[in-house]
């Protein structure tokens, strides 16, 4: 069965704001747009193709842009934690990276509800401390999905690692899930125009639909793929990408044993095949 997970970081202009330093009409509208065009019309293309998915929130998106947070609960998808300001955790002192994500689920839970329990983590610089998962694991999160060391199938995240130019050895193995992202499988790289740092973008939607369904035809030959695609509503939101991630979900429900799935759903699922296998690694 192959499993595809359409996941979206829902930046708004924190992006902008933490990790571009850009505070000025110009880039916070380009924010803007995420907000109030690319996620609507994200949100009606699942809701057309009857697909759940995952979107990656930073608390200050949550709080700035309340309702349309909102309502991505309401139609019924995942939201997973994504920053306080969308910074990166590494180099923080431990206790401060604790506090910070401590604050962060605060305030996605004022934002969205005292209820709302997050299970996932993606790291906004796709970047993780050496403390990440084990602060994560301590918190009981199910899942992060920052780190690249599987391309189509979840491993068990590592508690760290130690690194010199004698050698790498990887922590021990955490609890935690982790559902490996790609630089390929992200909208950012290929589209994504910037003049300050000069970042060129601007590939034609055809071309990453070229890449993007051969990706896929590769994960899907395999047995038990999960298929992990990284978007952002201000950068798939414009019209033609729109339409070719719809094309795009077309050609995979043509595969007769798929599934679409939150990453929470996939990440429980691999969880519980992978403590059932005898001989697992953990
Ligand atoms: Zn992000």
């Amino acid at each position: 069965m192959t499993t595809v997970c359409l996941t979206f970081d829902f930046d708004a202009v924190s992006l902008w704001v933490s990790s571009l330093k850009q505070t000025t009409a110009n880039p916070m509208s380009r924010g803007e747009f995420g907000a109030r065009v690319g996620l609507p019309r994200v949100l009606a293309l699942l809701a057309s193709k009857d697909v759940k998915a995952t979107f990656f929130v930073p608390a200050h998106t949550a709080v700035s842009f309340n309702r349309e947070t909102l309502a991505i609960l309401e139609a019924g998808h995942e939201i997973g934690v994504h920053g306080y300001c969308h910074e990166t955790p590494v180099g923080l002192p431990r206790d401060e990276e604790a506090d910070l994500l401590d604050r962060s689920v605060a305030k996605l839970r004022d934002a969205l509800g005292q209820d709302f329990n997050p299970v996932g983590y993606r790291s906004p610089a796709w970047d993780l401390s050496t403390h990440s998962i084990e602060l994560l694991e301590e918190r009981g999160f199910l899942y992060d999905s920052s780190l690249m060391a599987d391309d189509y199938s979840a491993y068990w995240a590592s508690r760290g690692h130690e690194v010199s130019e004698e050698s790498y050895q990887a922590g021990p193995v955490s609890d935690v899930v982790e559902i490996p992202v790609a630089w390929e499988l992200d909208d950012f790289p290929h589209f994504m125009f910037l003049n300050k740092p000069m970042y060129q973008g601007m590939r034609t939607p055809a071309e990453v639909f070229e890449l993007w369904r051969e990706e896929f035809d590769f994960c899907a030959s395999l047995p038990d793929g999960i298929f992990t695609l990284t978007m952002h509503p201000q950068i798939i939101g414009r019209g033609p990408r729109i339409a070719m991630l719809s094309r795009l979900i077309d050609h995979m429900k043509a595969l007769p044993n798929l599934r679409f799935s939150t990453v929470a759903d996939a990440a429980s699922s691999w969880k519980r095949q992978a403590i059932a296998t005898p001989g697992s690694s953990h």
